[in-house]
């Protein structure tokens, strides 16, 4: 990649209002059957060319194919029972009703393998893929077999490194493992959350990524960030090991956030996508707001290793909203380029 600052984003992107209802979360689709397959391939391609439009470096599928980021793989798994549910707490924060681990948990198929491939004959740029991370993975579930969440851990990491390799034997240049979960559960990603996403990368030679944020724009989410204080340290706890770790890129929350830049002297030698636009406002950064942030991360990152990216996933915003951000991450991205072009 020689582009400097390749833009990139977090992730999700909104769906088209035919395909399944705005701005919600696990939207139903719209859609059935055949249709439903040509509508996402058409979703894909509209999502491929707003970034394209946006001038986005790194481009990736928007995630219009799934309903969501975590539940959408695990539906392609065996021994997930999806009809036996039962209420946990997410990421100790919410309550929800999720499957239930009933067996050993398999991948008869692949799960997003085609998508990458209908992806990557639609543009010759570099394309990245996100994929649940395995301690998200299990945090989103009941465990009725295993009784263990480090062993269910493993178990999918073997399954995401299968399906990491075909993703990679597809095209795809970047496999990102988003592990919002890395935020909450200090202990366990010290003990072996990192560990088992370094299974779930072995042996791969495209470039990889570990994305963790403080959550999509929801209620839910925006009600736990008032409760971490005016300092958010929690990246201090893992930053240590995963700069150790065998990960190329780490994908953080940096714009509005309030989580200190400095921070990211920790992961000093790690590419670093540096979120630069707020995902839980509709309001639209100015380029100059987005150029303020890089320029601060840059203190602690090398010009070569920052890309420019979003804080989280853009999937509960309009698609207006989410095209103006866009453009607002490539405007900023273009101050800081001529800046380091000129010096
Ligand atoms: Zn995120």
């Amino acid at each position: 990649m020689k582009t400097l600052l390749p833009t990139s984003t977090a992730g999700s992107l909104p769906k088209p209002t035919w395909l399944a209802q705005p701005e919600t979360l696990w939207s139903p689709w719209k859609l059935q059957g055949e249709e439903l397959i040509g509508g996402k391939q058409d979703a894909l391609r509209l999502s491929l060319q707003d970034q394209q439009q946006a001038g986005i470096t790194i481009v990736s599928d928007g995630e219009q194919t799934r309903q969501h980021f975590v539940t959408t793989f695990i539906e392609h798994l065996s021994g997930v029972d999806f009809n036996k549910r039962k209420t946990v707490k997410i990421r100790d924060r919410y309550d929800a009703s999720v499957p239930t681990v009933v067996g050993p948990v398999t991948r008869q198929k692949p799960v997003f393998v085609e998508d990458a491939k209908f992806l990557r004959q639609q543009t010759k740029q570099p394309i990245k893929w996100a994929l649940p991370g395995p301690m998200t993975m299990i945090d989103t579930l009941y465990d009725d077999h295993y009784h263990s969440r480090e062993k269910l851990a493993w178990e999918f990491a073997k399954i995401l490194n299968q399906e990491a390799k075909e993703l990679e034997a597809a095209g795809v240049n970047i496999i990102q493992f988003d592990e919002p979960a890395f935020n909450v559960f200090f202990d366990e990603v010290n003990d072996w959350g990192i560990a088992t996403l370094e299974r779930a990368i072995e042996g791969l030679k495209c470039e990889t990524a570990v994305h963790i944020c403080y959550g999509y724009g929801i209620k839910a989410n925006t009600d736990w960030k008032k409760t971490l204080g005016s300092e958010w340290r929690q990246y201090e706890q893992v930053f240590p090991k995963l700069q150790k770790s065998n990960i190329d890129i780490i994908s953080l929350e940096c714009h509005n956030s309030h989580v200190p830049i400095e921070l990211l002297e920790l992961i000093r030698g790690k590419k670093v996508m540096v979120g630069a636009i707020d995902v839980a406002t509709d309001s639209i950064e100015t380029p100059e707001e987005v150029a303020d942030t890089l320029r601060e991360a840059l203190k602690y990152v090398d010009a070569d290793k920052l890309y420019p990216c979003t804080n989280c996933g853009m999937t509960p915003l309009s698609r207006h909203v989410a095209r103006a951000k866009l453009d607002a991450l490539n405007a900023g991205t273009e101050i800081i380029r001529a800046e380091l072009a000129s010096r």
